[in-house]
């Protein structure tokens, strides 16, 4: 039976939302959880974007060194061949890449004026996808965006032109949050069957369906015959109403009533890292996680009224479908509630010794502290905020990679 995967699009999809933003180390610790977690694949930036260069390059380091494993790497960009030639030029380590362009009715006739027609945005596809795999791609991933808007038999041919010339996947973007789960699950069955291709689900939450949406399409992809790639982010960060929650979307498969055991993940996924990793992503993003988020809220586990707590403390099966020790819930936390020394952009050496030390970090000599001291002092100028354990020891422990993340090139 066809196999559930995860492609996790938090540092594509949900630092191009409005307002929000990573630091490139903040993204680096993000690959580095996914990876953790059992992510299959991130899309971890954009390839043809000046300021992501560095970034992409020192995270493909991490992956050779064996940082960054299993995960695969991935970069989005636009399907257009000369694109293709930037994202190469500038990371000539790219193995894994999407390619997107708008197939829909909509877009053809109101992005493009008409200028594009059907036949140009296949033939242009096409160019893209030979192009990236002539300069040494190792997988190719087509978008359709606004899928969800298209002429389903354009999009079937669009879909067997790609698979002809190539392409490893076709993603089925439901970019403006359309779908409900029957729509999406007749749409990527048929894709499934007349395509015989593996299928991305790329569900947005406009109308509060984009979990639902993405494990619908999952289901219709793999009764079709095909390996289904659910798109993720952590928090359901994303454009607008935003992308399928990354641990909702676990959840769903391995909890919910008509999915658990049935329909199932090609790798083994760690859920106890669930905690950790959206308390980070709301840290960096400074976004709340909402009290009644699945698996992670505050009150998901809390229980007040007399029937309900009297019925969870006989046995919380009564009135919990999960347990929050899965999540990587339960632990203590501690917080400092009395002096406190920060590492800052203007730390001193005194003090950033005392804080390393606290998670006992020894330096070999006064100048590696200092050469930590002073990564440690960019990364806060680019964050605004103070770094997490985690961001310290990652600089102290690589710290030739945190000097390439935390350089910013101007435009050449
Ligand atoms: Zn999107």
């Amino acid at each position: 039976m066809p196999k559930i995967y995860l492609i996790d699009v938090t540092n594509r999809d949900g630092v191009q939302t409005a307002k929000l933003g990573l630091s490139k180390l903040e993204k680096t610790l993000i690959n580095i959880y996914l990876n953790e977690m059992g992510v299959f694949q991130s899309e971890f930036g954009f390839p043809t974007t000046k300021h992501e260069t560095l970034y992409l390059q020192a995270n493909l380091e991490l992956a050779e060194m064996g940082v960054l494993k299993p995960i695969r790497l991935e970069g989005w960009i636009r399907a257009i061949a000369s694109d293709v030639e930037t994202a190469f030029r500038l990371v000539p380590n790219i193995k894994h890449l999407n390619l997107t362009m708008s197939t829909s009715r909509q877009m053809i006739k109101k992005k493009f004026n008409s200028k594009k027609k059907k036949e140009n945005i296949i033939a242009e596809m096409i160019k893209a996808v030979e192009k990236a795999r002539a300069l040494g791609a190792e997988t190719i991933g087509v978008n359709a965006e606004d899928a969800s808007r298209t002429d389903p038999d354009f999009l079937i041919r669009f879909g067997l032109a790609v698979k002809e010339h190539g392409a490893d996947r076709l993603r089925y973007c439901d970019t403006l949050g359309y779908d409900d789960p029957f729509t999406i699950y007749e749409a990527t069955k048929a894709l499934a069957e007349n395509i015989a291709i593996p299928i991305e689900l790329h569900c947005h939450g406009d109308l509060a369906m984009a979990v639902a949406n993405s494990v619908a399409g999952a289901k219709g992809v793999i009764d079709g015959g095909q390996d289904a790639y659910i798109n993720t982010t952590i928090n359901g960060v994303g454009e607008r109403a935003g992308n399928a929650d990354l641990v909702a979307v676990i959840l769903a498969i391995t909890k919910s009533k008509g999915l658990a055991g049935k329909y199932q993940f090609a790798n083994a996924i760690d859920l106890s890292q669930a905690w950790k990793i959206t308390k980070f992503a709301s840290y960096a993003f400074d976004v709340p996680i909402p009290i009644n988020q699945p698996g992670v809220g505050a009150n998901v586990f809390a229980h007040a009224s007399g029937i309900h707590a009297d019925g969870v403390l006989k046995d919380p099966q009564n009135y919990e479908l999960y347990n929050f020790t899965e999540l990587g819930r339960g632990e203590p936390e501690l917080v400092e509630t009395g002096r406190e020394i920060c590492a800052g952009q203007y730390s001193g050496i005194s003090g950033f010794r005392h804080v390393m030390g606290q998670m006992a970090i020894t330096f070999a000599d006064a100048s590696e502290a200092r050469e930590v001291l002073e990564l440690v002092r960019y990364a806060n100028v680019e964050a605004h905020k103070p770094l997490v354990e985690d961001e310290l020891l990652f600089i102290a422990k690589y710290r030739k990679i945190a000097r390439k993340l935390l350089t910013l090139k101007p435009l050449e």
